[in-house]
């Protein structure tokens, strides 16, 4: 079978996420037959290094024998069982390795099935803390340039405008407060204080501030400093609105440690996990939230009082037996001092983008880095050429705009990315030429 043999087929049938289809008449889609390690590969042979861990799900690579050896396991044993009155071992394994490694206090697992549900689960629960507790309060605070999904509770409380923009009418209430506009500490000062001034105005109609823990992903990979989310903690709990950390993408060791809530030492009243949860296997997520949120619930069956939300596949067990694998893999193979190394190594290959002329700014937390651009206007979609350039030379890289990022399976190795890097260099280079 060839590549052409998927390609008008696809069209045919198929509209595929965030995505202008009529860039399809210029721009080739590519089947792809296999994955191993961090390498795709299509009909033809082609093979494609995946820098950006196909849409930051990827932790140790396509087709891990490890994980694919406990996904068969479970096959074996069930699919799939309602978690409403029935439970299984994957999931309570899960939970309570979850309640383990999330930080101090996060004590209660509440499962769905991707990022945004989980976010909407979230939102959802904080509110209604507030309403159990006899406070109506119809706000919800995020960051300026936050993403958190893109279903409609998920779109309303994120910033980024080319998503929301002609949704504007049919959104929940929220309000903003800017984010830090780097990562330096002085940069946390003015927007803690408008936090402040905010949360002081109108806390009391506040039902919790929702952000993503040091890098906006999908905000361009924006950075900000731990002590923004310090200050955050801080105000939060002062005014006794909830603090709502998005760890779908920071999640799992991106940013140089197991969750990026620990950069700041802070436990947030809710943590939501996905992306990386099972090494990029399966759709879960997982909303790790404190004693004191769940026995605001429990009490005699009455039914507001009730968290009465569910999904269909809820608790998964097989997608539970990939989660349960990846963290097999973070234990037995101490991933997060074996990162350490890799992304000392990353931060030295950076340095040579400084010099570009195109070059505005390099950044990096963690295993997550960015070079933006600079000179270009949005109609030239520079990020397109450096995509299709890096596809030519075997890496995948999705440039946000004038953006481009990488964020490598953890497993990559130093090879890998020197081949990463050089590529994402001569497509940056070849701009200007
Ligand atoms: C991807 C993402 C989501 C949404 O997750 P989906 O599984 O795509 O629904 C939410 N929050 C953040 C920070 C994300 O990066």
């Amino acid at each position: 079978m060839k590549n052409s043999d998927f390609i008008d087929r696809d069209l045919d049938v198929l509209w595929h996420p965030c995505t202008q289809m009529k860039d399809h008449e210029f721009l080739p889609m590519i089947p792809i037959k296999k994955g191993k390690g961090v390498y795709l590969e299509d009909f033809e042979g082609n093979r494609y290094l995946d820098a950006i861990s196909s849409w930051w799900v990827n932790l140790f690579g396509h087709s891990n024998e490890y994980i694919n050896s406990k996904i068969r396991e479970q096959l074996e044993e069930l699919e799939h069982v309602i978690l409403a009155g029935f439970t299984h071992e994957q999931v309570v394994k899960l939970a309570e390795r979850i309640v383990k490694i999330t930080p101090e206090g996060l004590t209660k697992c509440f499962f769905a099935d991707n990022g945004s549900s989980g976010v909407e689960v979230a939102l959802k629960m904080s509110f209604h803390y507030h309403k159990n507790r006899g406070s109506t309060r119809p706000y919800f605070v995020s960051l300026t340039n936050s993403y958190h999904g893109e279903t409609l509770g998920a779109l309303a409380v994120g910033d980024v405008e080319l998503y929301k923009e002609t949704y504007n009418e049919i959104m929940i209430k929220t309000l903003q407060t800017p984010v830090p506009e780097n990562d330096s500490l002085e940069a946390i000062h003015q927007p803690l204080l408008e936090l402040e001034k905010l949360l002081e105005e109108r806390g009391h109609e506040i039902s919790g501030i929702i952000l993503e823990p040091l890098v906006q992903c999908a905000g361009s990979m924006h950075m900000y400093h731990p002590f923004y989310l310090k200050g955050v903690r801080r105000l939060t709990e002062k005014y006794g609105v909830h603090l709502i950390a998005d760890e779908v993408a920071t999640g799992f060791g991106r940013t140089g440690k197991m969750f990026a809530s620990e950069h700041a030492e802070i436990t947030p009243d809710f943590m939501i996990l996905s992306k990386g949860l099972t090494g990029g296997y399966m759709a879960l997520s997982i909303v790790v939230t404190s004693d004191e949120v769940y026995r605001e619930f429990y009490c005699d069956y009455k039914l507001q009082k009730s968290f009465l939300h569910s999904h269909s596949y809820t608790g998964n067990p097989i997608a539970c037996s990939a989660a349960n694998a990846t963290l097999d893999i973070f234990e037995n193979e101490n991933i997060i001092e074996v990162i350490q190394p890799k992304i000392e190594y990353i931060n030295q290959k950076l340095q040579q983008f400084r010099h570009l002329p195109n070059v505005k700014e390099v950044r990096q937390r963690g295993m997550i880095s960015a070079i933006e651009l600079e000179g270009y206007r949005p109609e030239e979609r520079i990020g397109l050429k450096v995509y299709q350039y890096a596809l030519k030379n075997g890496v995948l890289l999705r440039p946000l705009g004038h953006i481009i990022y990488f964020m490598p399976p953890l497993s990559i190795t130093f090879e890998e990315i020197d081949k990463m890097v050089e590529v994402a260099y001569g497509g940056i280079e070849g701009l200007n030429s």
